[in-house]
């Protein structure tokens, strides 16, 4: 069994980043420039948001970060975001969710200029990602590409089983590892909650990309030998051991599913990272105009 390090590889990214931002200045060139806006004081979302500016800090990045209080009206953070589009120092922005119940997502995310959209959730980027062109690739899907990628996991001809359908990840991973490329080239199945007989879909398995937040929900009985495991689920649960209070658990119960696997991503330290990386990454090719140049 190999471990698919997602924090050694973010690391290795970071620093690649880190490398291009230097030669950036040393030309003289516009440093790359991520704005994200925070609407209300979630917690979780806080803890989203400072570790995004912390991560532009750590590789040479400027960032801005608007705060708005949760009663802004979806107006003014339009507005808002209108005023981001047409700064042109600003290179990427992202809207940390989740937004207040009285403000529209879609509306949101379809009014970023589809070009600063680094979160690649506007439908020009996911039009374009599921058409093999070049586009923002959501960081989770993108991260965990990389991170296939990185470690040379084969995948072409797998039977590849995605649970979880989600926009963010399980839809844009089930495109992603069917289309005629590498990664790729699967024989893609994407599971839901709707699906029947999921324990025998995942014992067929060649790679499993658990997306469904549901801790520890893949148990060892239910994954084939030498199966590739990708898992994205991160669910606070409680436990006194911890000076936090809980504990991050994915949705694979790890010690009994890592012993029959050739490759198999950790809770902490494997996909979460590489989600970070991957919205720096973005934010680069943005600044760099090289998903939109005509
Ligand atoms: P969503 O809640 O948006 O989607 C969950 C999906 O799982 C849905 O499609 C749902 O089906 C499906 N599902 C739920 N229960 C079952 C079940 N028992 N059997 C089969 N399918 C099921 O979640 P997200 O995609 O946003 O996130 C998934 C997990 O990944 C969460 O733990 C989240 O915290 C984590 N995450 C981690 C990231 C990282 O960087 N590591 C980034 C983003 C998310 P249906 O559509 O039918 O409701």
């Amino acid at each position: 069994m190999q471990l698919l390090d997602g924090k050694k590889t973010s690391h290795e990214i970071k620093q690649e980043i880190a490398e291009k931002v230097r030669t950036i200045k040393a030309e003289g060139a516009k440093v790359p420039h991520l704005a994200a806006i925070l609407v209300g004081h979630d917690g979780a979302s806080e803890t989203y948001v400072a570790s995004k500016v912390k991560d532009c800090e750590e590789v040479g990045f400027t960032s801005t970060l608007l705060r708005f209080e949760a009663d802004i009206t979806e107006e003014a953070l339009l507005k808002a975001v209108e005023d981001i589009n047409d700064d042109v120092d600003i290179d990427g922005l992202i809207v940390q969710l989740p937004l207040p119940k009285h403000i529209s997502v879609q509306k949101v995310t379809d009014r970023i200029k589809a070009e600063k959209d680094v979160d690649g959730f506007h439908p020009i980027n996911v039009g374009k990602m599921a058409k093999n062109l070049p586009a923002y690739i959501a960081a989770t899907p993108y991260g965990i590409i990389q991170l296939i990628e990185r470690y040379k996991v084969e995948t072409s001809g797998k039977n590849c089983v995605v649970v979880g359908r989600s926009e963010i990840v399980g839809s844009p991973m089930s495109i992603l590892m069917a289309r005629n490329a590498y990664p790729g080239n699967a024989t893609v199945t994407l599971c839901h909650s709707k699906t029947k007989d999921l324990n025998n879909i995942i014992k067929n398995a060649d790679i499993i990309i658990a997306a469904l937040g549901r801790p520890e929900f893949i148990t060892g009985e239910m994954v084939k030998e030498g199966a590739v495991v990708i898992d994205v689920g991160i669910t606070r649960v409680a436990d006194e051991t911890k000076k936090s209070g809980f504990a991050l658990k994915g949705d694979v119960k790890f010690d009994e599913v890592a012993p029959k696997c050739s490759f198999i991503t950790p809770v902490p330290g494997g996909v979460g990272p590489m989600t970070r990386a991957s919205l720096l990454w973005n934010t680069l090719l943005a600044a760099q105009n090289v998903i939109y140049k005509s």
